[in-house]
């Protein structure tokens, strides 16, 4: 993550958390960064390129026995954002992955502050009844 961070210093960027939940745990293994040819990349909104990351995802969570599944996302922002810092189209991703998942996901939040370049990372988890909560979150790989 922070490597595609530091690629795209003025723009958003992002990707999926695959890993697994173990009764109230979700355990981060990997993540997927957003792809390139049909990524969009703007100052304030980011779109993956779907078809790689389907193929990526598909590819890493085969790796695994047993094998892990989408457990969330991770994008940046570039500013500082507050209590409830997600744009729309974020929350529709969110949405979407919790009917998918029919689970609690994670959302992992870095924000930027162009002026500071200071970076800062929060973790949501995300429950079935749209509650956000902000916790801290341990990430392996
Ligand atoms: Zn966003």
């Amino acid at each position: 993550m922070q490597k595609d961070i530091a690629q795209y210093p003025f723009v958003e960027t992002g990707g999926l958390l695959l890993g697994r939940q173990d009764g109230d745990t979700l355990t981060v293994y990997q993540m997927v960064d957003g792809g390139q040819t049909y990524a969009k990349r703007e100052k304030a909104s980011f779109c993956y390129d779907y078809g790689y990351v389907q193929q990526q995802t598909d590819k890493i969570c085969a790796w695994y026995k047993p094998e892990i599944g989408v457990i969330g996302v991770w994008h940046k922002h570039n500013c500082i954002g507050g209590d409830r810092p997600f744009s729309d189209a974020d929350e529709i991703i969110h949405m979407q992955l919790l009917q998918k998942a029919e689970q609690s996901v994670l959302s992992i939040l870095f924000e930027s502050d162009k002026n500071t370049s200071a970076c800062q990372m929060r973790t949501f988890v995300l429950q079935t009844d749209f509650n956000h909560i902000c916790v801290e979150a341990e990430i392996i790989e």
